[in-house]
């Protein structure tokens, strides 16, 4: 049965990653919790238990290692105390450089430990709406109701959420051979030559459509196969394209039409188009190449791409079911929203991509419902840290496409290619990582102190 909530203290909607962080940083700082999951009752599709905090698909929270940036992510992620965190590691299985978990272990705990606890109080319910007076954070997912998508839609508009990731892969911009690529506009549209342009030749084309074609791909559950067929026709699968002809890559997203290739003095035959993904011009994503193929296999076919050889992947593509606000219209880097400040968002609807990014959004935006509950003020981490540079890129007001974003050192604008303010040298690739990892440690480490 659905019904509205009309709380006191902090609801948290949500038991998943996010929302079981949240009560947990409400509940340490001394505030009461109302904790609404749906789960069993109404299902996600996805998820296979009643536990909170279920990992969906893999059970692997991302590398550990600390010059990552999933790792260091972790590193700050522990210094905010992170129950999910502590959790992980208690319940770690044998996974190289990895954080894996015993998942149905690490799920179990955390629902015991947050739905007992003597200020929270646990509703089983799928919530409808909220309630407009009461400090409420949304941590609903990716796979949010449909009745709640619905009434968020009606909140905060049609551009407020997006309904279906469709996610190409981002390169690092240095990791690229730019004596194959040529700048030029996208097709023959008018433009200052934004797009950088990887030609390929008939061969290189037959060869690529080949191995496309050959790649292994991941199932889809058909909940997803389902949605894909019906409402998203005009973003599918680069290899699901080339399934249905070899020419139909070179008619739809690898046309070539209205380029120039001043190297060969002619137009390629087929060409492979990257668009700048971020402010700096150090990130690239690969237009219209969302996929499903498996990541190995992502790597190894795009690396056949005239210019991506040495390519180094940021971000690899995906596609599956993911409802996510526009949040640099509607969120303030304290996560609230805007004209509704009462109201938080945190985990991967915030529109960042990954456990640990869910888990990281979700601590932040209990930590700060707790602070408007108890009336101090509001937190901001800094963006040199690796959470500070998720909630810039989340809250910046001016991004062209807002697509869903992990922690990676792509996010670190302005301060990866010079080693000192105002030095024009450029980095060693190694000296420019530890610099950043320096400055994100230096930077946190203060913002903790602060606290
Ligand atoms: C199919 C799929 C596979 C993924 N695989 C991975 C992966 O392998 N690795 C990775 O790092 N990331 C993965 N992600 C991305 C992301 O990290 C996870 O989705 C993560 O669980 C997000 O955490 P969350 O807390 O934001 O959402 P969730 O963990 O999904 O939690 C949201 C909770 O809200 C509940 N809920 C929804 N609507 C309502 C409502 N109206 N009322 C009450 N409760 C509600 C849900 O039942 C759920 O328990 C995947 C995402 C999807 C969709």
């Amino acid at each position: 049965m659905s019904k509205k909530i009309n709380p006191p203290t902090v609801n948290v909607i949500g038991g998943g990653l996010a929302g079981s962080e949240a009560a947990y940083q409400l509940i340490r700082k001394g505030v009461k919790v109302r904790l609404f999951e749906m789960r069993p009752m109404v299902e996600t599709g996805a998820h296979r238990t009643e536990y909170l905090a279920e990992l969906v698909c893999s059970n692997s929270l991302g590398s550990n290692l600390p010059d990552r940036a999933s790792g260091l992510l972790k590193e700050e992620l522990r210094a905010l105390n992170s129950y999910l965190l502590e959790s992980a590691y208690k319940y770690r299985v044998p996974a190289g450089q990895a954080l894996a978990v015993d998942r149905d272990a690490f799920a179990r705990e955390i629902s015991r430990f947050i739905k007992g606890h003597t200020s929270l109080e646990f509703i089983n319910d799928e919530v409808i709406e909220i309630p407009k007076d009461e400090i409420t954070i949304i941590a609903t997912g990716p796979l949010t109701s449909p009745t709640f998508y619905k009434y968020l839609l009606e909140t905060f508009g049609v551009d407020g959420l997006k309904f279906f990731d469709a996610i190409a892969p981002v390169v690092r911009a240095d990791s690229l051979d730019m004596s194959k690529i040529f700048k030029g506009n996208r097709y023959d549209e008018e433009g200052g030559g934004d797009y950088l342009n990887c030609p390929l030749s008939k061969v290189e084309y037959q060869l690529f459509v080949d191995e496309l074609l050959k790649a292994e791909k991941i199932p889809l559950p058909d909940f997803e196969t389902q949605a894909r067929k019906s409402l998203f026709s005009a973003c599918q699968p680069v290899e699901e394209i080339a399934s249905t002809g070899v020419d139909s890559l070179r008619f739809g997203p690898m046309k070539p039409v209205g380029l120039f290739d001043p190297q060969e003095q002619r137009r390629p035959y087929a060409v492979v188009q990257l668009r700048q993904d971020n402010l700096l011009g150090s990130m690239y994503n690969i237009v219209g190449f969302q996929t499903n193929l498996k990541y190995s296999e992502q790597e190894r076919v795009f690396r056949l791409i005239p210019g991506l050889a040495n390519a180094v992947f940021l971000r690899l593509g995906q596609m599956h079911k993911n409802i996510y606000l526009n949040s640099p219209k509607f969120l303030t880097n304290t996560l609230q929203v805007k004209d509704k400040p009462n109201f938080f968002f945190g985990g991967q609807i915030t529109g960042v991509e990954g456990y640990s990014e869910s888990v990281g959004t979700g601590l932040l935006a209990g930590l700060n419902a707790g602070r408007l509950a108890l009336g101090k003020p509001l937190l901001v981490p800094p963006p040199e840290s690796i959470l500070g540079a998720l909630i810039k890129y989340i809250t910046f007001p001016d991004h062209k496409h807002f697509v869903p974003m992990n922690a990676n050192f792509g996010l670190f604008e302005g301060i990866s290619f010079t080693q000192e303010p105002g030095s024009d040298k450029k980095n060693e690739k190694s000296d420019r990582k530890a610099y950043i990892i320096a400055l994100a440690r230096k930077a946190f480490r203060e913002f903790i102190g602060s606290l």
